[in-house]
């Protein structure tokens, strides 16, 4: 280990425990709950087998009228619920870590999907859309039997083996709207002044103490206020910083452990387009005036460095993470061990968060083993030495697909993977995205992959070279993987238009594909339109790129919104407020149906005809794979036979176009699985099925 790194691997106290490290991971949802008990606790265990000393279970609902579905957290209602979550703290404990549960509560945010309760809150006041119907003003009972559900949750969360137990006060849930003047409109004991607000939050921390507090450490997570300047990234307006600092120093007794975020949550979980590493510092060290205790604070940390100099600064004394311990569980063990090349950085994309928002298994962008670790037995460090490792194994395309899957052949012992891509460097869509404004941290896909492939002695990296079917053949592979991705669609082609557009044609010089533009190309005048009917990264990317440069862009989207899917990835009002700043004008809901020379022609979301000037059109619209090598190989069985190849595979967006993350995913299973019998199928994974009867 590096020395300087040493202050990361001190002991520190928590309560009545020791947190044998500083590498703390937060709760965060992983949309296993109590549910999926078993996924719960492989996700948990890789991390604290990977060295993080304290290990988190998500936000665990300790009432009825706190029930999430749709979406699913580790209820704690019962003393069966908490059986299936003992599982996650013994998966945590045989690994040395200290494991935590998130007792929390959601109040008027709770959907009570399943359970049809009443929603309840500390007043009755409309909360955004409503379609649901208000929340129950909370009446003194509701509030004796809440306190006595977290009570009774802390005590089943001890009982199976939970070492750290939370008071979830922060993100706008239930505590905090108790906390907040804005949401709290109370006129008795619970609300009014700043100590009225807090009292319940504080009631319940000394009841969970009284109860638990010699057996376990009790946490609590809090937010401080923000400054992102963006409109709704703020903490419920009401909490400011100094309010908060007087409730710590109020609840400072009652407390353990501080796990201090900042802000709302897409403040807190910023993505690496808007928020540098530890952005949140300034606010977080500010809770260090009011406590000694320890805190716990996240900052998007992926440097080491950085993680030491925080500790050494003392306002922090323990580095919380939820997304980086996703990308790499194995952080600390490789920090311990000096192996920092090894460390697959967190890209700060959010799709972690963009998969669990829509209800999809959870997923990284990097780590294509997370959340695979018990339905696919997937290791993040080690895979299954191939049975065969003389095969020649061929990939063509060094794209995110074809770079990870050249990595998991390599470390399965593969003595001779070769990955050409007819680029001069690898990375495929990533050589370009990563050169857009504040796309440069996605780079950190292909920095990875290229220091593992320059490490693994079987595998050889070609750039520059272009093959053909011919030069397949004549290659000499036993096994030919072909992940030679995709393009942007220069036709017009668009969703509910299968047809080209009149006027789309990527040979004029006014119709542009974003390749187009990434490789230099540039509209003749300086009105420029971007058309997005895709709702992600790449429409916004072109306009801010060519808005720097003096052009003047118009983004003409199909969606209500610009970028609905950044609203997924919690960027969406950031983004919209970075490119109007950046002076990119929008115009919504409007589809182009022809291109002529000097204007763009279509309709409104009424049909309305609709039309706007422009010297210039970067279609946005749709990808198609790059698949001509794959089918004219597969046609040809004959000449694959006599080549000697035996295998013939395709990966990533050449098979369908779709999210980089799942691009890699491809190229992992293949890669692990490509022994099996059919390895073009994914194989059957375990899934926890209630017991037949
Ligand atoms: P994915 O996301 O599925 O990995 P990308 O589009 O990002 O796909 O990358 C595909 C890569 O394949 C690109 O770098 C491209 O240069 C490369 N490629 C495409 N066709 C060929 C070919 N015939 N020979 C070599 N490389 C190719």
């Amino acid at each position: 280990m590096d020395a300087r790194h040493a202050i990361l691997f001190e002991p520190v106290a928590i309560g009545p425990k020791t947190l044998p490290n500083r590498f703390y991971q937060v709760p965060h949802a992983s949309g296993f709950g109590s549910a999926r008990p078993r996924t719960q606790a492989a996700f948990r265990g890789i991390k604290a087998e990977g060295g993080w000393g304290g290990v988190c279970v998500e936000y665990a609902p300790v009432s009825r009228d706190s029930d999430e579905i749709p979406a699913v957290a580790a209820d704690i209602w019962d003393d069966r619920d908490a059986r299936a979550l003992g599982l996650s703290a013994e998966a945590i404990h045989a690994h040395g870590a200290l494991a935590g549960l998130e007792l929390y509560h959601g109040g008027w945010s709770s959907p009570n999907g399943g359970s049809r309760a009443v929603r309840v809150a500390p007043s009755q006041l409309t909360s955004g859309v409503q379609w649901g119907g208000l929340a129950k003003q909370m009446d003194a009972g509701d509030i004796a039997r809440l306190q006595r559900d977290w009570v009774r949750a802390a005590r089943r969360a001890v009982d199976v083996g939970f070492d750290i137990v939370y008071v979830y006060g922060a993100h706008g849930y239930l505590m905090t709207q108790f906390m907040s003047a804005h949401e709290n409109r109370r006129t008795d004991g619970y609300g009014g002044s700043l100590a009225n607000r807090g009292r319940f939050w504080m009631e319940t921390l000394a009841a969970v103490r009284e109860e638990v507090g010699g057996e376990c450490a009790v946490a609590t997570r809090i937010a401080v206020h923000g400054d992102s300047g963006v409109p709704g990234a703020e903490t419920l307006p009401g909490i400011h910083a100094d309010e908060m600092l007087t409730l710590v120093k109020m609840a400072d007794d009652l407390v353990d452990l501080w796990d201090v975020t900042v802000g709302s949550w897409p403040e807190d979980s910023g993505t690496s387009r808007y928020y540098p590493e530890g952005h949140e510092r300034p606010w977080a060290d500010r809770v260090r005036e009011a406590t000694a205790k320890p805190v716990v604070a996240v900052g998007r940390y992926t440097s080491p460095d950085l993680m030491a100099e925080v500790i050494r600064s003392g306002a922090v004394d323990v580095i919380g993470s939820a997304r980086q311990a996703i990308a790499d569980p194995f952080l600390p063990r490789k920090v311990a061990e000096g192996r920092l090349d090894e460390i697959r950085e967190c890209t700060g994309s959010n799709v972690c968060i963009l998969r669990e928002e829509t209800f999809h298994h959870v997923g990284c962008i990097q780590n294509a083993t997370a959340g695979e670790e018990y339905r696919r037995g997937w290791h993040p460090e080690s895979v299954p030495a191939t049975a065969d490792p003389g095969r020649a194994v061929l990939v063509v395309g060094a794209g995110p697909a074809g770079m990870e899957c050249a990595v998991v052949l390599g470390k399965r012992g593969f003595g001779a993977v070769h990955l050409v891509d007819a680029e001069p460097e690898i990375g495929g869509r990533l050589r370009w995205t990563r050169r857009l404004p504040t796309l440069g941290d996605w780079g950190r896909i292909i920095d990875w992959r290229a220091i593992q492939l320059a490490k693994l002695p079987g595998v050889e990296v070609i750039t520059g070279r272009r093959l053909a079917a011919a030069d397949i053949l004549d290659y000499g592979a036993d096994l030919v993987v072909i992940a030679t991705g995709s393009a942007w669609r220069g036709d017009g082609v668009q969703p509910g238009h299968p047809d080209p557009m009149p006027g789309a044609d990527p040979a004029l010089p006014h119709v542009l594909t974003p390749e187009q533009v990434c490789a230099g190309e540039r509209p003749p005048g300086r009105r420029v339109v971007v058309y997005d009917t895709d709702g992600y990264y790449v429409a916004p990317g072109m306009a801010e790129l060519l808005a720097a440069e003096g052009f003047v862009v118009t983004v003409v989207t199909t969606f209500p919104v610009l970028s609905p899917v950044s609203d997924e990835t919690l960027e969406g009002d950031m983004l919209r407020a970075h490119l109007h700043r950046a002076g990119v004008a929008v115009q919504h809901a409007t589809t182009i149906t022809g291109i002529g020379a000097g204007s763009v022609t279509g309709h409104d979301r009424d049909g309305e005809p609709w039309s706007a000037g422009c010297d210039g059109i970067v279609l946005v619209t749709q990808q198609v794979s790059r698949d001509d090598l794959y089918t004219e190989l597969a046609g040809d069985p004959a000449g694959l036979a006599a080549a000697g190849i035996r295998g013939l595979y395709r990966i990533g967006d050449a098979l369908a176009p779709r999210l980089i993350s799942e691009a890699i995913f491809d190229g992992h299973r293949l890669a692990r699985e490509i022994d099996a019998e059919d390895p073009s199928q994914p194989a059957l994974y375990l899934r926890e099925l209630a017991e037949p009867r």
